[in-house]
């Protein structure tokens, strides 16, 4: 992690100007909380902007974001604290103290796997004292039976505890908006301009078949092909010219090298993976048409998802099947059945063998990227949600009349949507699942993850 962390930092040194109007958020908790893998879930996911700064004391990261048009600023204090386990508690909390001070308000990141530490409790008396705006994070909460023992650290003292996993990335966007909420941030619509440009990443199980697909769309002689240095490296990426559009294929050099044998069975919290879905704009996830679709590929499939990537599943070596005119239909509704939001995604089965299929591929990512960079106009949408909550209103808690009132696209690649209500938080989820499916129903979304904010107007 801290590889990819210098990496950011050196290449973009300099190229930023930082903005004084963004409110400013420190991340502070003491080593190996994971504040790096938290700052870089949150800027990676986004347009960032990432500089690093000589502070008088140490080093510090700052990085800017975007998030649904209210921009803002983190400070990454892992510099500040020494690195070795236990620090003295007094430059612990000169330091901490240093960053709050600095801030508008503070995330203290603590280790939910673990009970609380002398360290944590410095901290946490820090940030009390601070008066500033906070969130207790609790990260590393990779599974339930972890986020329920985590409530230990209501021992800290502090209110707010919630529950994240920065390395798999859940939680993360509500923890951005649990921000704006806090803050009382006011939205303004983002300046940043979308680039719809495609960047196509092909990830899955080693054998599924990923280099004979990369192979197979090289050798079209609609490609041109021209080899580009990658972001590291040992990782080359690709341009091809398809049909006129440009598309740029993510670590070719990874995905033709042959699999090795000791590849860990942990191939999907490999980092070149990460780092390849990161990088693109839409990924196909590779699934073994005779193994089926397994816990790894979900979980894969679930990365690509909270990075708010596009999605194709591509089932691979449809020719071993055997087959009658329904076989691809069941394989589908047995993975949607489990695994109900892959209906919103499309599935293509090919056989790189044959090349049954393969022509095709290109076409569904192309339609994917296009879903998920479109903009969809404000006054198209507020005729949408005006019919959908007649249709079926939302509930009324306690008698109170919950009102949508307006509907804004604040981002595009991918799509987040921003509606206005006077009682955002009751609204359940069940209706939010309402809201989505119907704007799924209403326009072109399919292959893109989608993003309905709901907030006080
Ligand atoms: P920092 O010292 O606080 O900046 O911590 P890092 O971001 O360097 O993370 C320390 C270690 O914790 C790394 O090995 C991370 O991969 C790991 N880590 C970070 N977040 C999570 C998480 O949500 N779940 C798990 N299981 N590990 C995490
Ligand atoms: P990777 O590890 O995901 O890059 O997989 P490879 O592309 O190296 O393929 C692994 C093995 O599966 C090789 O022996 C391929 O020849 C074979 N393979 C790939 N695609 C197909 C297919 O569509 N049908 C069949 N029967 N075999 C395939």
């Amino acid at each position: 992690m801290r590889a990819l962390f210098l990496l950011i930092k050196f290449s973009l040194n300099k190229s930023a100007n930082m903005k004084t109007n963004e409110p400013l958020i420190a991340i502070i908790g003491r080593p190996n909380v994971g504040k790096s893998t938290l700052f870089n879930r949150l800027l990676r996911s986004k347009k960032a902007i990432v500089h690093h700064e000589e502070g008088i004391t140490r080093d510090r990261i700052y990085g800017s974001i975007d998030w649904t048009g209210h921009p803002m600023r983190f400070i990454d204090t892992g510099g500040y604290i020494p690195v070795n386990d236990e620090p003295f508690n007094a430059v612990v909390r000169e330091q901490a103290t240093l960053a709050v001070e600095e801030a508008d308000m503070v995330l203290l990141l603590v280790d939910g796997r673990v009970d609380p530490t002398a360290t944590d409790q410095i901290l946490a008396q820090v940030v009390r004292k601070s008066g500033k705006p906070y969130v207790l994070v609790i990260n590393k909460c990779d599974h339930s039976q972890i986020k329920d023992s985590a409530y230990v650290y209501s021992e800290l003292g502090l209110e707010d505890l919630f529950p994240i996993s920065a390395l798999h990335g859940s939680h993360t966007g509500d923890l951005l908006d649990q921000i704006v909420d806090r803050l009382g941030l006011k939205p303004t619509v983002s300046e940043i301009p979308e680039d719809s440009s495609l960047r196509l990443a092909i990830v899955g199980m080693p054998n599924v078949g990923k280099s004979s697909l990369v192979n197979a769309l090289l050798q079209r002689e609609q490609t041109i092909v021209t080899p580009i240095a990658g972001t590291t490296r040992d990782s080359i990426d690709t341009h091809l010219m398809w049909y006129g559009k440009q598309l740029t294929l993510i670590d070719t050099a990874g995905l033709r090298k042959k699999a090795k044998v000791t590849e860990s069975i942990e191939f999907y919290s490999n980092v070149r993976t990460q780092r390849s879905i990161r990088a693109a704009s839409v990924v196909i996830v590779m699934i073994d048409a005779e193994k089926g679709f397994g816990h790894q590929d979900k979980s894969i499939t679930d990365m690509v998802l909270n990075e708010g990537k596009g999605l194709v599943l591509v089932v691979n070596k449809w020719d071993l099947i055997e087959k009658d005119s329904k076989s691809a239909l069941n394989f589908q509704n047995e993975i949607t059945g489990h695994f109900k939001l892959l209906t919103h995604f499309p599935f293509i089965f090919i056989s790189c063998k044959t090349r049954q299929r393969v022509s095709k591929v290109l076409d569904i990512v192309w339609n994917v990227n296009t879903a998920r960079s479109q903009y969809i106009g404000t006054k198209s949408l507020n005729n949408w949600l005006d019919r959908v909550t007649k249709e079926h209103p939302p509930p009324a808690p306690e008698g109170r009349v919950v009102k949508l009132k307006f509907i804004n696209q604040v981002a595009s690649a991918p799509p987040v949507f921003v509606i206005f209500c006077n009682y955002p938080k009751k609204v359940p989820v069940s209706y939010r699942r309402y809201l989505g499916n119907e704007m799924r129903r209403e326009y072109s979304l399919t292959g893109t993850p989608v993003k309905i904010s709901i907030r006080k107007k």
